[in-house]
């Protein structure tokens, strides 16, 4: 038997149960749940009434901590932790390359007599300096100021993240350099909550909300993700390099049969899921659904929305508890938006919305005549943000990686554009022309404006093609990418839509100073806005070929590839956008952009490398061993000998133009190293692929040394 054979044969049958401590059935999650989480009540309980009502302060409207309670609040979580197993603490960070980083501290102090103490100190929770020199900073941080420093945020409750062999306290902080500027995603995303929550609350207090105190967006993100049995991954070194295979032929069967998407899902994987979603909920973090995505060997798990910050950090543990686990059943998760040529790719669906301290969701139409007039205003600020903003939500999603997704056929297009559905369009409309519209419109009575229409509450259309999709009560960014941090992404979204509910908060309030009556001035205000920007909505097929040309018309950027995006990054509109809300400042914005397109570059240089080796050195070899066999086999194979000679010199040259290409970097900065791998880089790998794949379905099986799409997407 073949090596390949012996492989498909042990992903089969090798998985085992054994010393896999199966989690307790789902009817205890509410005794799982958050139990490794420093709630605020658990901290609560542990502290003096002063200090933890000082500590209040902090967590939840940001006043700084007072470094007299530090200690104590230190001493109460390291107890807590200890409590747990927990040997050491970390701070743990989300630097630019968009996972996150930790570094571990062990609790135990040696003394000077031989013994040693646990010690965690104020100082130390509220502080800690990683070295930073290896962490890209886009420029911010000089090289002789290597030093960067993490500072704790009380915002996002501390956890502990186990191992076989122990635990650790996590402390959820921001990575700043000594300067002061954010190395991080996490600073930008709490400033850009808090530009949210001072223009929401002046908008709302227009509506005669006064008694909101907070106003949050809260994001639920979906993530897509696929499983291949650890046999064929470590076969694989494209997977392991590149996280997406570099060759493969399209399987006779692909996801055509429509038969996996939603379909049972396999044992093994449910097993997984089960042990996956137990941690997910000790974590408190709240997993929902679970199911077969559309692709074969795709999945996808579903949290329930939580304020953004908490839901970002959530995120990222979701992530890493999908990786680490499936190793425990014999399994690799990939997170790569597009493992698999020719297969659906994956994304993360953030769902985001708005919501006050008093649970109104901002989003939602709502039953009252004064909800509906909320929501509007509001939802038409998202529209004014996306129309205006189109190059950064392109941005904030753009790399290496989704590029492969983004515009093709499966998956939102590059196109910015956003689907509100038809009811809702028609609201707008009706507004617009002033009309009271059909019988559905029952109008604000009593609030003198006989010209708001009733919004329909069961906006029930969906729109699976829109990368900005209302679907009832928020709003759904399709095309971040599936091992994307949120973010950017919804720091991006934040910023957007406080800018533009400050622009129209503003228009109302100048109206109403010149004694226009608020009714009239907010219908006045939703004409203009939607008006200028309703060449944003787009309700139709975004995949379609029409659409691109109706956007041209609409004038709509179409920012093909990340290159093109992340070059809109920095501009004046951005620039005085960030700076105005105080996100980020220039230097900040720039240093952003410079990282990722170094990002989009390095990714793009290595997959063309490995593409190089393992066509030299696997595939080649395997295709000439074969044609040697062809050689030997006399007459007979003389037709396919010379099919795959002719074929072999294809693949020859490809490569040779390849290795070309591969010594080049295409200048000395980032950008032009970017354009170079887009440009001549990407295309010279797609050729080498074309010809190894025609390649791989004729070449003998036992002398192709990958194993296939058709193993790795269907042995389960
Ligand atoms: P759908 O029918 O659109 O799939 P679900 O209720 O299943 O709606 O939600 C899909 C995702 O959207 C879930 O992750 C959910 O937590 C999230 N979501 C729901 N409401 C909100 C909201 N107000 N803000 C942010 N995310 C939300
Ligand atoms: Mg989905």
């Amino acid at each position: 038997m073949s090596t390949r054979d012996a492989d498909i044969l042990s992903a089969a049958r090798n998985w085992r149960m054994d010393g896999i401590q199966l989690p307790s059935p789902a009817a205890v999650v509410s005794e799982v749940f958050a139990t490794d989480v420093l709630t605020a009540n658990e901290l609560r309980a542990r502290l003096s009434k002063p200090v933890w009502r000082s500590l209040q302060a902090t967590m939840e409207r940001g006043a700084p901590i007072d470094p007299a309670i530090a200690d104590t609040v230190a001493l109460a979580m390291k107890t807590w932790a200890m409590e747990k197993g927990a040997t050491h603490y970390t701070h743990w960070f989300q630097p630019l390359t968009g996972s996150t980083a930790e570094k571990h501290e062990s609790f135990v102090v040696p003394t000077s007599d031989g013994t040693a103490i646990s010690q965690f100190t104020g100082k130390e929770l509220i502080q800690g300096e990683p070295d930073a020199s290896s962490f890209p900073s886009g420029g911010l941080r000089a090289t002789f100021e290597a030093r960067g420093y993490t500072a704790w945020d009380p915002t996002s409750p501390a956890f502990i993240l186990r191992h076989a062999n122990g635990a650790t306290l996590t402390v959820p902080t921001a990575f700043a350099s000594f300067t002061g500027e954010a190395l991080d995603h996490k600073t930008p995303l709490l400033r850009s909550m808090e530009a949210l929550n001072t223009h929401a609350k002046r908008a709302l207090a227009l509506f005669g909300d006064r008694s909101v105190t907070k106003v949050s967006s809260t994001v639920g993100a979906e993530q897509e993700y696929f499983l291949i049995d650890e046999e064929f991954f470590y076969r694989r070194p494209d997977l392991v390099m590149c996280g997406r295979t570099l060759f493969g032929a399209k399987p006779p069967r692909g996801q055509e049969l429509e038969d996996h998407y939603f379909g049972s899902i396999p044992d093994r994987i449910l097993t997984y899921m089960t042990d996956v979603e137990h941690q997910l909920f000790s974590l408190g973090i709240p997993v929902r659904t679970r199911h077969n995505e559309v692709a074969p060997g795709q999945y996808e798990f579903a949290p329930i929305f939580e304020h953004t910050n908490i839901a970002a950090d959530h995120q990222q543990l979701v992530m890493q508890v999908l990786r680490n686990t499936a190793r425990r059943y014999g399994l690799v998760c990939l997170m790569h938006e597009k493992p698999f040529a020719g297969v659906n790719g994956s994304g993360k669906h953030v769902n985001w919305s708005m919501s006050t301290d008093s649970g109104v969701n901002l989003l939602d139409p709502g039953d009252t005549p004064h909800d509906n007039m909320v929501f509007l205003f509001f939802c038409a600020a998202v529209i004014r943000a996306v129309d205006l903003h189109q190059d950064l939500l392109r941005a904030c999603v753009a790399s290496a990686s989704n590029d492969h997704r983004l515009g093709a056929n499966e998956a939102p297009p590059a196109i910015m554009s956003m689907f509100l559905g038809q009811e809702l369009t028609e609201v707008y409309e009706r507004i617009l022309s002033g009309k009271r519209g059909g019988s559905k419109a029952s109008g604000l009575l009593g609030l003198g404006t006989p010209v708001l229409p009733h919004i329909p509450l069961h906006a029930g259309d969906r729109n699976r093609t829109s990368p900005f999709a209302f679907t009832g009560n928020k709003f759904e960014f399709r095309a971040v990418g599936s091992s994307q941090s949120i973010s950017f992404p919804a720091t991006v979204l934040n910023t957007i839509v406080a800018a533009s509910v400050d622009a129209m908060t503003t228009m109302i309030e100048q109206r109403m100073k010149k004694k226009v009556a608020f009714e009239t001035a907010l219908v006045e205000v939703l004409k203009d806005t939607y008006t200028k920007h309703s060449r944003i909505v787009f309700n139709g097929d975004g995949y379609s070929a029409k659409w691109h040309k109706e956007a041209e018309k609409r004038g709509l950027l179409n920012l093909r590839t990340a290159v093109d995006a992340i070059e809109t990054v920095v501009g004046p509109k951005n620039i005085e956008l960030f700076s105005t809300y105080g996100v980020l400042s220039s230097r900040e914005l720039e240093a952003r952009q410079e990282v990722m397109m170094e990002q989009y570059f390095k990714t793009v240089n290595i997959e063309g490398e490995t593409t190089e080796w393992i066509a030299q050195t696997q595939l080649l070899p395997g295709v000439f061993a074969y044609l040697r066999d062809l050689g030997a086999a006399g007459e007979a194979a003389g037709g396919t000998h010379q099919l795959i000679s002719t074929m072999a010199n294809d693949f020859v040259s490809a490569l040779a133009r390849l290795r070309a290409q591969n010594e080049e970097l295409g200048g000395d900065t980032v950008h032009a190293k970017a354009h170079h791998m887009r440009d001549a880089v990407l295309p010279a790998m797609m050729e080498v692929r074309r010809t190894a794949d025609r390649l791989e379905r004729v070449v003998a099986h036992h002398h192709w040394p990958l194993p296939g799409y058709r193993e790795m997407l269907f042995v389960k």
